[in-house]
């Protein structure tokens, strides 16, 4: 049995041919405990700047997001409001067809009634990427989602009815 990294952080850095220096280690590793959710910069760095004395270099941050987005450890996506979004890369966001809050940015696998609707959308973009990869086409990934306000978030009283008139008008 091959022996196992002492840190899971440190290893993923590694097999992904980065630095294992203390900004990515944390930036990743906050990004890995809060996986459900996609921030965009900003948030980012506010997130990350309490942790310590000494705040983030705003350019050091976005390279190094740039840089985990390019080696597939974070996915980047574009909300609503054309605004980057960056999450740790779960294996299940490449074809798991989920729901994405426009409001809290949280994600959900499609429950109940849609499970089923979820299981036939799930097989259809697995058949649609083992047949791309059949024809030679690399680093395939298909994000199967579903946006608009989740259910805390609508019933969040005031705020809900701006934040789905925004979305409609900005899609
Ligand atoms: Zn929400």
């Amino acid at each position: 049995m091959p022996p196992l990294p002492d840190d899971p952080i440190d290893a993923l850095l590694t097999a992904h041919g980065l630095r294992r220096t203390q900004t990515a280690r944390r930036v990743l590793g906050w990004l890995l405990a809060h996986s459900d959710t996609s921030y965009t910069h900003a948030q980012l760095q506010l997130a990350l700047q309490d942790d310590t004395a000494q705040g983030l270099d705003r350019v050091t941050l976005y390279r190094l997001i740039d840089r985990l987005t390019q080696v597939g450890l974070l996915l980047c996506r574009v909300d609503a409001n054309r605004v980057r979004r960056y999450q740790a890369m779960p294996a299940s966001v490449h074809a798991t067809p989920h729901f994405e809050c426009q409001t809290c940015h949280r994600d959900s696998p499609l429950a109940g009634a849609l499970q089923a609707n979820s299981r036939d959308l799930e097989r259809a973009a697995q058949t649609a990427i083992e047949a791309l990869k059949a024809l030679g086409y690399k680093g395939l990934s298909m994000d199967v989602a579903v946006r608009g306000v989740c259910l805390d978030c609508a019933t969040d009283a005031t705020s809900a009815t701006s934040a789905t008139s925004a979305t409609v008008a900005a899609a």
